[in-house]
């Protein structure tokens, strides 16, 4: 293997380290700690075992939880009127609605009922303007840990060519976005797109944000590119990305593991938005 691997067990490991130690700067500046909210609803274990992790993660750093569960049958009216209440109460700077809820709610409905400034998901309609208008906001979580790899690997992103493929309003788009703030020139890529191959070998920097394992193959990887797989599948061997990890390693520069890769980075920027939520609501820029 040539490639370098981006370890992000590690720099999420240092990003909550970070965290942590601003959190107990701005307490001990005499400001509240950060809250984060989840909200659950419904039984659905893999959701369960997400928003604990969530839970557990702020209580490591600091950060208050405040962990609302309702039952699956909750009605549209009463998971509104909680997000309304989340978004009154000043011990929570942050609210995180559990995707995706049960069928018969309405996701994106809900999602936008929570408050602009708690939206530490970075989900709402005003937090992907503001992205898309390069004016600071609350980003994705993913998103955002994929540009701290990048960050930290001190990756040139300027005039750079970034192709992204997949193009969801939880990955792709807001990727792309963030790389064009950095100057990179950004290709989007689909399930339309055509000789989806010919356009990654372009790529100096390859993001495959996709959900189908191996899609992404080792000979579409140009010699010394940067690889990022946000892909997460469950195969018979296990967890795999969208990425033909073995043969792209042999191309690439530096390429992110799955698993062990952007996964962990994820809650760590969550835990960063909600400390950032929270200076930006006392009025204190972060
Ligand atoms: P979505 O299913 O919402 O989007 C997938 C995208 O891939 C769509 O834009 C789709 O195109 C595109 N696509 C599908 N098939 C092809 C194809 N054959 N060629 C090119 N593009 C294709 O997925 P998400 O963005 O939510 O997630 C993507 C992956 O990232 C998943 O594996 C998910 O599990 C993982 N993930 C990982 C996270 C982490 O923490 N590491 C967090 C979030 C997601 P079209 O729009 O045309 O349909």
């Amino acid at each position: 293997m040539a490639a370098e691997l981006i370890d992000g067990k590690e720099i999420a490991q240092q990003v909550r380290a970070e965290v942590a130690r601003d959190v107990a700067a701005w307490t001990e500046a005499g400001h509240r700690a950060p809250g984060l909210a989840t909200v659950l609803v419904g039984d659905d274990p893999a959701s369960a075992v997400y928003v604990g992790g969530k839970q557990k993660a702020s209580a490591e750093v600091g950060i208050a939880g405040f962990d609302h569960r309702l039952e699956a049958d909750a009605g549209q009216a009463q998971v509104e009127a909680l997000l309304r209440e989340l978004g009154d109460d000043p011990r929570v700077s942050g609210i995180l609605l559990q995707l995706p809820p049960p069928p018969h709610l309405d996701a994106g409905a809900l999602t936008e009922m929570i408050d602009p400034a708690k939206d530490v998901d970075g989900l709402t309609p005003i937090s992907a303007g503001l992205l898309a208008k390069g004016r600071p906001g609350l980003r994705p979580c993913t998103p955002a840990g994929v540009m701290e790899m990048l960050r930290r690997h001190e990756v040139p992103l300027e005039g750079a060519e970034a192709v992204v493929v997949g193009r969801s309003d939880l990955v792709g788009k807001p990727v792309a976005a963030l790389l064009l703030a950095e100057n990179a020139t950004v290709t989007m890529c689909h399930s339309r797109t055509r000789d989806l191959g010919e356009v990654c070998r372009r790529a100096d920097v390859l993001i495959a944000a996709v959900g189908r394992a191996g899609l992404v193959r080792g000979d579409w990887v140009k010699e010394g590119a940067v690889v990022i797989d946000v892909g997460i599948n469950r195969t018979e061997q296990g967890l795999t990305g969208d990425v033909e990890f073995e043969a792209a390693a042999e191309r690439a520069r530096l390429i992110t593991p799955v698993p062990g890769g952007v996964g962990p980075m994820t809650i760590a920027m969550l835990l960063r938005n909600t400390l950032i939520a929270a200076q930006a609501q006392a009025g204190v820029l972060a």
